[in-house]
């Protein structure tokens, strides 16, 4: 689905990324993990067309997107629920989800979709005709994660998710991005600062330190690896 190769990006002449490489399969969860300031955010941007790599490929379903704009990224399927949510907050929560429809398609399919997403998050449901801006913190996030999914993504990047959230809520937005892949087939890129959090939901993981990648695995051989333990779980 997305095969990341030997990206190398960065701000001006600032170069932050150094040949970094991974790949997200079908269904499959991904964790991108480091700490502040470790390149995190400027893979997803590298992604998402926000910045213009330097130099490697990105390749999504192998067609390259490097030098794509956001717009024909986001048309091809790869929609990101932003770090901070970015909602209308005087909007109502069923007005940010239409926002989500941006496609033909998407319009077409609003009302299946909704029904979705209201499964997924009851409480958007009984919050429908409320302004996003008098919604909790958690709830405001199932309303970015909502709104991405009315978009019909192949692939979804959660940007920090857990950020500023109470741990029920990281847990019951996890459990919804890990049921995304593995039953409707949709690539999950997770972002995340909560190691422990990331590696429970996350098939593979990826550790960013310096804009290289370190170490990469599956979930389980990176939570037992030493460095991990020592450097991200505290223990
Ligand atoms: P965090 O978890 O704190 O968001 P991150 O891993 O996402 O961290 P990035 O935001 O990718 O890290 O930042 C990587 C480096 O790039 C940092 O040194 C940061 O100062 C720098 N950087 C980020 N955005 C810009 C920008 N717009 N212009 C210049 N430098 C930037």
């Amino acid at each position: 689905m997305l095969e990341v190769t030997n990206l190398n990006a960065g701000y001006g002449h600032v170069q932050i990324l150094r040949d970094v490489s991974f790949k997200v399969d079908d269904g499959e969860v991904i964790a991108i993990l480091g700490s502040n300031g470790a390149g995190k955010t400027t893979t997803v941007r590298s992604i998402t067309g926000m910045i213009k790599p330097m130099s490697g490929s990105i390749k999504f379903d192998g067609v390259e997107l490097c030098g794509k704009s956001s717009r024909a990224i986001l048309d091809a399927g790869i929609i990101q629920v932003p770090e901070g949510r970015q909602l209308f907050t005087e909007m109502t929560v069923y007005e940010n989800l239409e926002l989500g429809a941006f496609s033909d398609e998407a319009m077409r399919k609003f009302d299946e979709s909704l029904h979705t997403c209201y499964k997924y998050f009851p409480k958007l449901l009984e919050r429908a005709h409320q302004s996003a801006g008098t919604l909790s913190g958690g709830e405001q996030q199932m309303v970015a994660v909502a709104r991405a999914l009315i978009g019909l993504p192949k692939l979804l990047i959660l940007d920090e998710p857990s950020l500023g959230l109470a741990p029920n809520i990281v847990d019951e937005i996890l459990v919804v991005a890990h049921d995304l892949a593995k039953k409707q087939g949709i690539g999950v890129i997770l972002v995340e600062q909560d190691v422990t959090k990331a590696l429970k939901t996350a098939d593979e993981g990826y550790v960013i330190e310096n804009g290289q990648v370190v170490l990469s695995g599956s979930s389980i051989s990176l939570s037992v690896n030493e460095h991990v333990k020592k450097a991200y779980l505290g223990i």
